[in-house]
């Protein structure tokens, strides 16, 4: 999607914060593109243009800036959504998955019901680094039944090549 009229919106409202939160990170704040009404709106609509609606029957975003982002495109496109939480947040019968960090393991939990066995769920974060976490949420999905599709963000870090470690399409508006 490199050089198309959205990616080039997205990237003017996304701002670059060094060294945040520790010493190295760029970090990619969006809540410039939020506050935007043209932003936000070409970002829901344009995450919601990579997969066929009828292909999925539910988007599940990952905690915290996916459930912005996969919440908005839910109810854009009248789907239901399912969160992906970090641990001890969920109040029923959880599945976990454990993945590694440069140091240290992260872990995230989705609810043993949160879809139906079989059930075609879209994947959706507002950012693609190394791909650990989208990889998990994937897992999860799979181990209580679903199926994701595709897995789709608003932002991706190309130089991580996180995308290889993800077995679905993935789709991303704007590329680092
Ligand atoms: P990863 O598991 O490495 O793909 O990291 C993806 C998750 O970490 C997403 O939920 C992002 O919100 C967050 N993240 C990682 N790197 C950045 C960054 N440079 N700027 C903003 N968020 C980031």
């Amino acid at each position: 999607m490199l050089g198309s009229w959205r990616s080039d919106l997205i990237e003017r409202f996304i701002r670059d914060v060094a060294d945040f939160p520790k010493e190295g990170i760029v970090f990619k704040d969006i809540t410039p593109l939020l506050s935007s009404p043209e932003g936000l709106k070409a970002a829901i609509e344009g995450i919601a243009a990579f997969v066929d609606p009828s292909d999925y029957d539910l988007v599940c975003g990952i905690e915290s800036r996916g459930f912005i982002f996969g919440t908005a495109l839910a109810h854009h496109l009248g789907k239901g959504f399912i969160p992906v939480r970090k641990p001890g947040k969920l109040p029923w019968k959880t599945e976990s998955e454990s993945y590694d960090l440069e140091y240290g393991t992260d872990t995230v939990e989705i609810h043993l019901d949160a879809c139906d066995s079989g059930g075609r769920v879209l994947m959706v974060d507002d950012l693609l680094a190394t791909g650990g976490t989208m990889e998990a949420a994937n897992k999860l999905v799979r181990k209580i039944g679903g199926e994701p599709v595709a897995s789709v963000f608003v932002i991706e870090l190309g130089f991580l090549e996180g995308r290889a470690r993800l077995d679905v399409p993935v789709h991303a508006l704007h590329v680092v």
